[in-house]
């Protein structure tokens, strides 16, 4: 039997158990097939929400409007749509968080998205758009109370200067009316520690739920990482050296660094995880085990 560590959640972070599972809409009949199929394996886990993202331009507008409509009805499960402000004006966002309302979704996962050139450019707000995800907050409250969730990156947002920016602009968007923020992927749990001392420090005090991204492919992830400042360790590209085609060892090798990950948080006091499934459920399920929640 494993030792418990001592809960390193500073006690404004003790939750309940809660998982929520990130999807994006499916592009094709096939894709979509693969959407439900994996949605169904992981609804016995009764997640907190679902929630499907938002192409930063607008871009699957209709099909992510389309999916949680559908998660909500057919599922009985907590939808999250995401909502970014890149390219668009605020009517014209405001009338995508009424579309949620009208369909039944509550629930909202706030981002400005990344600039239009691309992760790592300028980001120039839209003429009469929102500017960031806290004006975007405020904007979605001001329509309806719904629950929002923001993003919060454990080792800093690439456009951010400092680590007072940075958590500033975190607690700003709890002061805008967020309830929780959902982190950007990590690979080394002591960032997450590190962060947290810093958000409790600011006096934030909603949850920082870890977004914990399974390695399905590890060339995939690393190169996004990468994109999006989340540090690949020397440690972790090592595993995957070499495993280019070896589908089976990658798997096995995948299953056991995320195992590693949670079970580290978990002995460390964190009970709420958000999972990047990528649409696949197989690796949630068996992280589900890992953390003891596997349901009938
Ligand atoms: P913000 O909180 O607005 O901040 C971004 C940067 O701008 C920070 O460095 C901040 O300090 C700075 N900043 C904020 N306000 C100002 C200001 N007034 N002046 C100057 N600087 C300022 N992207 C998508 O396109 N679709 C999705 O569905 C999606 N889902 C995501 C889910 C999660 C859990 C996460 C972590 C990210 C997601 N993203 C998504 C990516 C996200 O769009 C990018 O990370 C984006 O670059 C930043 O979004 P944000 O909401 O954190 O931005």
């Amino acid at each position: 039997m494993k030792a418990t560590r001592k809960s390193r959640l500073p006690q404004s972070q003790k939750p309940e158990f809660e998982l929520s599972f990130e999807f994006f809409p499916p592009k094709s009949e096939k894709a979509e097939e693969r959407f439900w199929h994996s949605l169904e394996k992981l609804i016995p886990l009764a997640p907190k929400f679902v929630s499907v993202t938002y192409g930063a331009g607008g871009s699957t507008r209709e099909r992510t409007l389309k999916m949680v409509s559908r998660i909500g009805s057919e599922t009985g499960i907590d939808a999250a749509a995401h909502l970014t402000c890149v390219g668009a004006t605020k009517d014209e966002i405001n009338e995508v968080i009424r579309g949620y309302y009208d369909a039944g979704v509550r629930r909202i996962v706030a981002i400005r998205g990344d600039p239009v050139a691309g992760i790592g450019e300028k980001f120039t707000p839209h003429p009469g758009g929102y500017a960031s995800s806290v004006d975007l907050v405020a904007g979605i409250k001001n329509i309806a109370d719904f629950d929002v969730s923001v993003a919060a990156y454990p080792e800093m947002h690439p456009e951010s200067t400092s680590w007072d920016e940075e958590i500033d602009n975190l607690k700003r968007k709890e002061d805008a009316g967020a309830s929780r923020a959902l982190t950007q992927m990590f690979f080394d749990n002591n960032d997450y520690w590190i962060f947290l001392e810093r958000v409790e420090k600011a006096g934030i005090k909603f949850p920082i739920v870890p977004g914990i991204q399974p390695i399905h492919n590890f060339e995939r992830i690393s190169s996004f990482a990468n994109k999006c400042g989340a540090k690949v360790p020397n440690w972790l590209a090592q595993r995957f050296e070499g495993l280019e085609n070896d589908q089976g060892t990658h798997a096995l090798v995948a299953a056991s660094v995320a195992a590693e990950q949670v079970t580290e948080l978990m002995d460390g006091g964190v009970t709420r995880f958000h999972f990047f499934t990528m649409n696949h459920a197989a690796q949630v399920m068996a992280l589900a085990r890992v953390l003891g929640q596997a349901k009938e």
